[in-house]
């Protein structure tokens, strides 16, 4: 098993949609390119959902066109619908992420369907995507638990990730949304979920809420996952505990894998500095 880690960034796409501030378009460009610079291979750029579902990202349209972009480094999209990549296409993206959960009383509240809803609706937005020649990831909340409904079965998250992957996602993301994912689930989950799609293909996106999020790395270095999603300066809190840490911090995790042997060709000096940099814009 190869020891080198990918670290996807998402802090200027998840990090900043869950940050009350509203940061103008200029310095979103720049972190995302600083970002890249510090050598992060993907850079999560940004949302094309709709300006009222997501107003910090509104400017989504102006923030992509204007990254300088590195050569190599891949710059993913948020697409809820064939709307929203038909502008992605127009501000040039080559690669989208769409998003459900693993749990009805998720998806009913963020995105106002059923997960088989959310799925029905995916596949013209990834059959168009696939024919464009883009890129394309899958996000599943709440993998861990959920926010309303509590526990979550991995075969629940099993059958969402098959069905994504099915659709043609070439990578599926694995999110403990609310933070309370515990070591000894991480192999359940993986376990259940690499039944239909290669270990290679997923990615974890935890969230350090219940500060667990290392032990939780661990526990998936240890089933075989080899990408994790982070954010620059752990951007982006948890809604669901107001005040609470969210997102991973990517230069945790980078330090935290560079501790333990895996390469990943980030320089976590740059990212902390460019997530501090972030931090004070957004007033945290
Ligand atoms: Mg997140």
């Amino acid at each position: 098993m190869s020891d080198a880690v990918t670290v996807v960034e998402v802090g200027p796409r998840d990090g900043l949609q869950n940050e009350a501030a509203v940061v103008p378009a200029a310095d979103k460009v720049r972190l995302i390119e600083r970002l890249a610079d510090a050598g992060l291979p993907v850079v999560e750029a940004t949302s094309f959902v709709s300006a009222k579902a997501v107003p910090q990202l509104a400017d989504a349209d102006e923030v992509l066109p204007a990254v300088r972009r590195r050569p190599g480094v891949r710059y993913p999209v948020l697409v809820p619908n064939v709307r929203g990549l038909e502008r992605a296409l127009a501000a040039g993206a080559d690669a989208i992420a769409v998003f459900t959960a693993a749990s009805d009383e998720f998806t009913r509240a963020n995105i106002g369907m059923t997960i088989a809803e959310s799925l029905l609706a995916f596949a013209p937005v990834l059959q168009r995507a696939q024919a464009e020649g883009m890129w394309t990831r899958g996000y599943i909340s709440t993998a861990f638990g959920c926010p309303y409904s509590g526990a979550v079965q991995p075969a629940v998250v099993a059958g969402v990730a098959g069905a994504l992957h099915g659709l043609g996602c070439r990578e599926i993301s694995i999110g403990d949304t609310i933070g309370v994912g515990r070591p000894e689930q991480v192999p359940e989950v993986v376990e259940a979920v690499s039944g239909s799609v290669p270990v290679s293909e997923l990615a974890l996106h935890l969230h350090d809420t219940g500060g667990r999020a290392l032990e939780n790395v661990a526990a998936g270095l240890a089933a075989g996952v080899r990408i994790f999603d982070s954010s620059a300066g752990g951007l982006g809190g948890c809604p669901f505990a107001p005040g609470a840490p969210g997102n991973l911090s990517t230069e945790a995790l980078v330090g935290f894998l560079h501790e333990r042997g895996h390469e990943t060709g980030v320089d976590a000096e740059a990212v902390r500095e460019a997530g501090a940099w972030m931090r004070g814009l957004v007033g945290r």
